[in-house]
């Protein structure tokens, strides 16, 4: 004999029970017991419906007619128009059961436990009625058995306790003498030796499998359900989990009691002690292996097995100075909770027995509250002990596995991943077996703890990193453009799995949970919402993933002011945007601070000499004790190429007109000319030194006349410049004449930067330097007289982008 079980999404709509049914026909047992749950989302209904009802509000008929209308057009699409009259007869007396029930309940305006299992018992008796009706008409040897008449419970309403040893009579008397092959059972329902109707927990249809499974001492228990079985964790919150095949009792046991609702954890009792295997397959794709749950079945000696978890749970703690030494307050404080029939998912204690604290379902917690406040009123009074506080909305992660307890360092994986992801933990509890690990959470973090947790346990170091973008003009493009050719190998060779989550421009703004296709970002955007700042930085901190970055591909102040609300919530900032390091040096302090403080990374390497990495070595020069005692550096690409085109042949004004059409200079160029770029990189890198410098701090000898220098648009800029023109064609013959060349350079020694235009002379490293190529000379304490040197290309879109990913790559390693 065989006992399956399916679930609520497996017979919620006629095509699904199709498919049930060809599962049950391809069985070859003797014998075989289908039990069933009610149609997908009937329970709900009903128990809504019924608190409708007994709250006298009449819209509780809206709920009657949806369950009848589920239920007439089920039989309507599942049974031949020839049989449709004697099904829908019976469907409809019952259904007219329930109507008088319900309006029993709106007149009284109220609902007993008893009354309520009474009416969700319908759930399971409509189903499994219809199915079997159904099977009989596909011609399967099927007959309908009323599991109320064999499983036998106390009369604990809404959770009945089983009465094992009579159940285990009336089934095995049951089916000894059942003729028929296939039997269909309603899951959950059973009923009192006085004959009430019960039920079995929600979720406890598996149970009823589980029981006639132990009952018959059958081979195997088949639970279909809409998963492939029991997941490293739950399929819906965290894509990368995967199916484990093999899983012991006491491992799905913990799991399930954390909140793997695949299984319902009373489930595993009954089969336990018969050893008889459950496996978990998957209704909609029958042919996968799913999860055999056996004896010893743990497979390889692995570890971690699982992370599940249980949401709505509060924190309820006691504590004070008279609870310590005194014995039988633990006892008094559980024994309360055990008379209010509350359970208790976790418990904590500090040694210090300054404190307790348990976990129980949010459900729970005004009456646990209340009890236990009255328990100790004397102590309460007397200022012995605090009343119980009170946290809601929390929930427990927990990693579960039977070999945990021969492995160190588990504990301190599971907690510094939830650290470095910025959450917070509230209680922390290990099972006296070790086979769970288990912390308390904030509800809005659970997303997040399960897919670092999972990614630290199961994926084998694959590191998710989470994008969103601001700016997505030239380099921004860029940017795009290399992550989407290089995702692959980062995930192959890098184990970095990078999505982009969000974009924005000044216009719009657009956001994928499960990451943007970078092929098509253009027309997502263009469908975007309006951007606006504050909601873009709203809408990352709610997604709340773990190892967000937040990119700034701008040039824009407002967005720079914006790192810090992001460093603050552990979201680490890249920017190509110079503002911020540049600015009051307060700031910049600020922001290096969150970034500690917050675990985030704060990275912008592209501020200076676009993807060298300038920053970055400096970064590892002071790391590793050494001292920089001058920096000299050529750092702007746009005046490079202007002094690198400029001669007596062409004006000064073509040139730098020429240097804005290539792109090479900030919009507005006297930001270039006038230094100001170069002032802001030599600033940063000093400050990146290890000194404490303003803006103001560095001189700056212009070369442009004051009056350009003080025009208010571009095109007053370019009409100074060629008033000029003989001033500029001087300054070029003058650095000939001595055959040097004019590099405006920048500078740091002693404490003190400066910019300028410099004449260099033939030999010196910076005669050299082409187009628009940057040049940095680090003179240290380990590098006195040949500095240490980077050269390259120092500007363009390419270039900067790839600085910004090197920036990315960086995190992706942190
Ligand atoms: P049924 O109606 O078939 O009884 P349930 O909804 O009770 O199905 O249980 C199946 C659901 O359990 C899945 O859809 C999944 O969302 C959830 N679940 C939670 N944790 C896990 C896990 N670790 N593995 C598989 N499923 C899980
Ligand atoms: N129908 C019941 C519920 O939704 C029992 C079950 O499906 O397991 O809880
Ligand atoms: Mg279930």
């Amino acid at each position: 004999m065989k006992v399956l079980k399916f679930g609520g999404t497996s017979v919620a709509h006629p095509e699904n029970i199709h498919k049930v049914k060809s599962i049950v026909a391809q069985a070859d047992n003797d014998q075989i017991a289908v039990v069933v749950s009610a149609f997908g989302g009937v329970t709900d209904l009903l128990l809504n419906t019924s608190r409708l009802a007994s709250s006298q509000d009449l819209s509780y008929k809206e709920g009657l007619k949806e369950i009848e209308n589920r239920h007439l057009s089920s039989v309507k699409s599942l049974i031949p128009v020839q049989s449709q009259s004697a099904v829908l007869s019976q469907v409809k007396s019952e259904l007219n059961t329930l109507e008088t029930l319900l309006e029993g309940s709106y007149l009284i305006g109220e609902i007993t436990p008893k009354l309520s299992d009474k009416i969700v018992s319908y759930g399971e008796l409509l189903s499994s009625f219809i199915i079997s009706e159904f099977f009989k008409a596909e011609g399967l040897d099927a007959s309908f058995k009323d599991s109320r008449e064999l499983i036998k419970t106390d009369s604990n309403f809404e959770k009945a306790n089983v009465d094992f040893q009579l159940t285990n009579t009336n089934c095995q008397a049951y089916f000894s003498s059942n003729a028929k092959r296939i039997t269909v059972l309603p899951g959950f329902v059973a009923s009192s030796k006085s004959g009430d109707s019960t039920t079995l927990g929600r979720g406890g249809s598996d149970y009823t499998a589980a029981i006639l499974a132990a009952a018959m001492e059958v081979e195997l228990l088949e639970i279909w359900t809409d998963v492939s079985g029991m997941y490293t964790a739950n399929p819906k919150l965290v894509k990368q989990a995967k199916c484990v095949a093999n899983i012991s009792y006491e491992e799905a046991m913990e799991l399930s009691h954390f909140g793997a609702k695949v299984l319902y954890p009373p489930t595993i009792q009954p089969v336990l002690g018969k050893e008889i295997p459950i496996a978990i397959k998957n209704t909609f794709e029958p042919d996968s292996p799913g999860t055999l749950i056996a004896k010893n079945n743990n497979g390889n000696g692995k570890t971690v097995r699982g992370i599940s978890h249980v949401g709505n749970i509060s924190l309820l703690s006691l504590e004070g100075p008279g609870m310590v030494g005194i014995p039988g307050i633990s006892k008094r404080f559980f024994e309360t909770l055990s008379l209010k029939n509350i359970s208790i998912v976790l418990i904590t204690q500090a040694s210090s027995e300054h404190s307790i604290c348990v976990g129980i379902s949010d459900h729970d917690v005004d009456l646990a509250t209340e009890a236990v406040n009255e328990t100790f009123e004397y102590e309460i009074a007397s200022k012995k002990i605090k009343p119980v506080m009170v946290e809601k909305d929390l929930t427990i992660v927990a990693l579960v596995g039977d070999n945990m307890k021969s492995h160190q360092g588990l504990s301190g994986k599971m907690f510094s991943t939830l650290g470095k992801n910025n959450v917070n933990i509230r209680a922390i509890a290990q099972g006296a077996s070790e086979r769970n690990i288990s912390a308390v959470i904030k509800k809005d973090d659970v997303k997040k703890a399960l897919n670092s947790l999972h990614e630290a346990f199961f994926e084998e170091n694959i590191k998710q990193l989470n994008l969103f973008v601001m700016g997505v003009g030239n380099v921004g493009a860029k940017f795009l453009d290399q992550i989407r050719q290089q995702k692959k190998y980062l995930k192959e060779e890098l184990k970095l799995n990078i999505r982009v989550i969000g974009i924005s421009n000044s216009r719009t703004m657009a956001f994928d949970e499960n990451g943007i296709a970078l092929k098509d970002w253009e027309s997502d955007l263009a469908n975007g919402e309006p951007a606006n700042r504050e909601a873009f930085f709203q809408k990352v901190k709610s997604l709340n993933y773990r190892n967000s970055v937040f990119v700034d591909n701008t040039a824009s102040a407002e967005v720079s002011n914006t790192y810090a609300d992001y460093l603050k919530n552990s979201i680490s900032v890249v920017t190509c945007n110079k503002i911020a390091c540049s600015s009051d040096f307060d700031y910049y302090k600020n922001l290096k601070h969150l970034a500690k403080q917050y675990n985030a990374p704060f990275l912008f390497e592209t501020n200076v000499g676009a993807g060298l990495p300038i920053i970055d070595t400096l970064k590892h020069l002071i790391a590793s004790g050494d001292k920089v005692k001058k920096i000299q550096a050529v750092l702007s690409g746009s005046l490079n190429f202007v002094f690198n085109t400029f001669n007596d042949s062409v004006t000064f004004h073509d040139v730098v007109k020429q240097a804005q059409e290539q792109g090479y200079t900030e919009p507005d160029p006297t930001i270039d000319l006038s230094g100001v770029d170069v002032m802001r990189k030599i600033l940063i890198l000093a400050r990146e030194s290890g000194h404490q410098l303003n803006i103001q701090d560095i001189a700056n000898e212009s070369f442009l006349p004051k009056e350009s220098l003080e025009t208010n648009s571009n095109e007053e800029f370019f009409a100074s410049l060629k008033k000029y023109e003989a001033d500029f064609q001087q300054l070029y013959n003058e650095a000939a004449a001595s055959d040097c060349k004019l590099k405006y350079v920048a500078q740091f020694e002693n404490g003190k930067a400066k910019v300028g235009l410099q004449k260099i002379p033939k030999g010196h490293d910076f005669y050299n330097l082409e187009g628009s190529d940057n040049i940095v000379l680090f003179f240290t304490e380990r590098y006195p007289n040949q500095p240490l040197i980077i050269k390259g290309a120092g500007a363009g879109a390419d270039v900067t982008a790839s600085g910004i990913f090197a920036d990315i790559i960086r995190i992706g390693n942190f």
